[in-house]
């Protein structure tokens, strides 16, 4: 491929002031006339930044240029690179998801392709690239090739993912927060109403608690609302959704489970949970739960009320004796 034609980005019009191109201050118009009256500099000041790969590709998305940044992320070099397809840069699970194919055909279509996914460096190790992907036209509009430039976010990423979990787990147990398991359950419900399905939600209480506390130590106490957590989570379907409400409560959103699936699902976990047996000292430390359930009515307003329907029938186990689940009855 010899010298491309640039074509500018999109220009998007700014709410005050003149319009300007997508990349800010970006002047197309400048890299043209350098591009026209030094290409040589020009390639040669593409080839040597440091920290984006930029590499240029033909119509199939073979390789064709390779630049410093592409060898520094990558650890591949410009010889083994050239004629490659683009695809080789992609992780297993992106290269077999057909990723590189869906994006060049994505920049072919919309001009522009804006895409993060995971890439593998020599050596095997993979890293999380954020990639953007430029369809090069000729005047006539007919594509030559496509420009890639990408660089490594994979810190970012696992900022964003230590954040995101610290946001929306329970650190004890991993399992949904209050605050997040109120926010997918509203969503949930919301859903569920769309499409006319049923749904419910349990609530779990330890039985006792207090006494486990006091007999064996928080520690204890805390190892059991962590094998309670765990007992759910093993036992639930994916769709569910568990979220720690606080001390030794539970809540469970069961979609698509009308009171006598939820009931069901209800006894089961109460049985396995009895049955646990946490280990503790040459003894065995064992605990029951008391559940209550409520279903999504017609009438039923929002979640805040779902949780107190449950909570009723909560109350109510734990007055009939405890170790027992109850739905709510209306
Ligand atoms: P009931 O059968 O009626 O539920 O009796 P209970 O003793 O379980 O009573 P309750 O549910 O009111 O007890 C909650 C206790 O849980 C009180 C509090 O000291 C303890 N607790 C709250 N959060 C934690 C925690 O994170 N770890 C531990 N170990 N204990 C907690
Ligand atoms: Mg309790
Ligand atoms: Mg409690």
């Amino acid at each position: 491929m010899n010298v491309m034609n640039w074509k500018a980005g999109k220009v998007y019009p700014m709410t005050r002031g003149e319009p300007r191109t997508e990349a800010g201050d970006f002047d197309p118009g400048r890299h043209e006339a350098l591009l026209r009256t030094d290409p040589g500099g020009y390639a040669e000041m593409v080839r040597t930044v440091t920290a984006f790969g930029i590499y240029l590709m033909d119509r199939e998305g073979r390789i064709q240029s390779w630049n410093q940044g592409a060898e520094n992320l990558t650890g591949f070099g410009e010889r083994e690179m050239l004629g490659q397809h683009f695809s080789a840069l992609f992780a297993e699970q992106a290269q077999r998801e057909g990723q590189a194919l869906r994006n060049l055909d994505f920049a072919a279509n919309n001009r522009h392709c804006r895409d993060e996914h995971r890439r593998r460096r020599l050596g095997g190790e993979e890293f999380y690239a954020l990639s953007t992907l430029d369809a090069v036209r000729d005047d006539a509009g007919e594509i030559l090739g496509f420009v890639e430039v990408f660089h490594d976010i994979s810190e970012q990423k696992e900022r964003e993912e230590r954040l995101y979990l610290r946001a929306t787990r329970d650190p004890l147990t991993g399992v949904f927060n209050r605050g997040h398991f109120n926010e997918t359950a509203q969503q949930e419900i919301e859903r569920a109403r769309r499409f006319a399905e049923p749904l419910s939600l349990a609530m779990l209480d330890i039985d006792h608690f207090k006494k486990i506390n006091d007999t064996h130590g928080h520690e204890v106490g805390d190892t059991a609302i962590i094998g309670l957590a765990r007992t759910c989570s093993n036992n639930l379907r994916k769709i569910d959704l568990l979220g720690r409400l606080g001390g030794e409560e539970f809540a469970i959103l069961l979609p698509r489970a009308n009171k006598q699936a939820a009931l069901e699902m209800a006894q089961r976990l109460r049985l396995l949970i009895a049955a646990q047996r946490i280990p503790l000292q040459g003894q065995e430390l064992s605990y029951t739960v008391s559940i209550g359930i409520s279903t999504l009515l017609p009438t039923t307003r929002d979640l805040a009320e779902l949780l107190r329907h449950a909570d009723a029938a909560l109350y109510q186990a734990k007055r009939e004796g405890r170790n027992r689940a109850i739905a709510w009855f209306e």
